[in-house]
């Protein structure tokens, strides 16, 4: 099958979270199982340039439609760990990709309708006919608008779309500019059955646009996609699911295990795997010597990832203290685009500088993230909500034990050790319940009460969760279903 991904992320050269793992991951498995597969992607300015090998412009004929004038961009062909990936650099004052960030300007519902238009724009003017078209969240939400409304009847009659929905806390909204912008009619895509946003009065949404108008809409865990539908996660999409429900599944997301695998991993210290598990601990070592921390017998416990509300930064923040206070380590591994965010953390930071049972690392390093997940004994993850979650998945293979929240993809990968429904050898990690202190501090305890005084069964829980296969190979085969599926409907 021919499939190509439209997407605002793709790892390791253009990460912000799991979306970019996801479409690497993804697209890697698929590929693997012999199935033609390419990216197309922005031209960030801040990519990691370093990861990507013989970039070279490939196309540099591309006029895209704008308003009412057309845009020069180039096309860039290079290669990520193997995949085939476009990159497509507009030239315009406006510079849309070239910020120094990905994400986080006023415009960027502009800068993705843009990206959305010239995407299609290259598929055809170099005649890609793939049988799939692959979209992620709000960015890419207008593909399968264009697709439907414009460019079938340019002649791209052949492609099916399916929509991954990552994170619904983030949708796309803005007014019919966005429309108007890339050529599309405001009059007849301004409807509640459309576009129109549920709750905003005269606001588009992009992301409602995604899912009304793909073959197949998919949600990273089943879980979040029975949460979306029936509780105020959805955030204002629930009916749209509702009415769209018989094309909308939930497909748990898979890790890179040759990224991500205390086995073959070249950027930990000490290698270990089922068989070799007492290895980690010369990871433990490398990490404390590595922040300054001191060694001895104390459990290590950690954080990596974005300091969003979303992720608990609440919850976190007094974690830090108290975990100290109960004779622990902590490292934390993290960076936000809240300013107010910063400050608490840089303010945490700053209280604890000289503490040697703890580190926080304010900022985004792919290779510490590796020495933390197989150095640490605890990790935690208890957020409001949480899509699929990668952190708990990866952590669960390094044969550290999550302490997560009972929500989305934490729910339906993290069981525990007391009060899962799983028998005792399929539990490997803590969970809670509510979203509050008190419920958190009970995991918290728990976890940390096992770590002391039955390492055992600690060891036993660690051993549970290396044991789980959560590699792309399910997933991908789950998708290749559904990509056939929608080809013969
Ligand atoms: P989200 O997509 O909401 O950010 P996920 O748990 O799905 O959360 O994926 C997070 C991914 O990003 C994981 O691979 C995690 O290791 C990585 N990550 C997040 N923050 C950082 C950081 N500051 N430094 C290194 N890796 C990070």
């Amino acid at each position: 099958m021919y499939i190509v991904m439209i997407t605002p992320e793709c790892a390791p050269a253009a990460k912000v979270g799991g979306l970019a793992d996801v479409v690497h991951g993804l697209s890697k498995e698929l590929a693997i199982r012999g199935n033609e597969v390419e990216v197309i992607l922005p031209k960030y300015d801040c990519m990691r340039y370093d990861r990507i090998s013989d970039l070279t412009k490939c196309y540099s004929d591309l006029w895209v439609p704008y308003y009412n004038r057309w845009v020069h961009c180039d096309v860039y062909l290079g290669w990520m760990d193997g995949l085939k990936c476009f990159f497509i650099e507009p030239h315009m004052d406006r510079n849309f990709f070239s910020r120094g960030v990905f994400y986080g300007h006023l415009d960027d519902g502009e800068r993705f309708s843009f990206f959305c238009r010239a995407a299609l724009e290259f598929m055809l003017k170099t005649q890609k006919h793939p049988d799939i078209i692959h979209c992620h969240d709000w960015q890419t939400g207008l593909v399968p608008v264009l697709l439907y409304e414009l460019y079938q009847h340019l002649g791209m009659r052949h492609p099916r779309v399916c929509f991954t929905l990552h994170n619904v806390g983030h949708q796309g909204i803005g007014g019919e500019h966005l429309l108007r912008e890339v050529g599309l009619n405001p009059a007849v895509l301004m409807t509640r059955e459309r576009l129109l946003d549920d709750q905003r009065p005269g606001a588009i949404n992009l992301l409602k646009g995604g899912i009304v108008y793909s073959n197949f809409v998919t949600t990273v865990s089943p879980r979040y996609g029975q949460e979306i539908r029936h509780t105020n996660l959805g955030m204002g999409l629930q009916r749209v699911l509702e009415v769209h429900q018989c094309k909308v599944g939930g497909v748990l997301n898979g890790v890179d295990y040759s990224v991500w695998n205390p086995e073959v991993d070249p950027q930990i210290a000490k290698r270990y795997n089922l068989g070799s598990v007492q290895n980690k601990y010369a990871n433990k070592e490398a990490l404390r010597n590595r922040l300054w921390l001191r060694q001895g017998m104390k459990p290590l416990i950690s954080f990596v990832g974005r300091l969003d509300p979303q992720k608990g930064v609440d919850l976190i923040l007094r974690a830090v203290p108290y975990c100290l206070e109960k004779g622990c380590q902590f490292v934390l591994l993290g960076s936000s685009l809240q300013g107010d965010i910063n400050t608490a953390f840089w303010n945490l930071k700053s209280r604890f500088n000289d503490h040697p049972d703890c580190h926080l690392e304010i900022g985004y390093s792919e290779e510490l993230a590796h020495l933390i997940y197989a150095g640490s004994d605890l990790i935690l993850v208890p957020s409001g909500y949480e899509p699929c979650g990668l952190t708990q998945i990866i952590a669960l293979k390094y044969g550290t034990v999550p302490v997560v929240r009972n929500t989305g993809g934490l729910a339906d990968t993290v069981f525990d050790a007391n009060y899962a429904h799983q028998p005792y050898h399929e539990r490997n990690g803590f969970v809670f319940n509510d979203y509050n202190w008190q419920g958190f501090e009970s995991a918290l305890e728990r976890a940390i009460g096992l770590w002391t005084h039955h390492p055992e069964y600690f060891r036993e829980l660690m051993l549970n969760g290396m044991r789980y296969d959560y590699s792309w190979n399910h997933p991908g085969q789950d998708y290749l279903n559904i990509y056939h599926h929608i080809k013969a409907a």
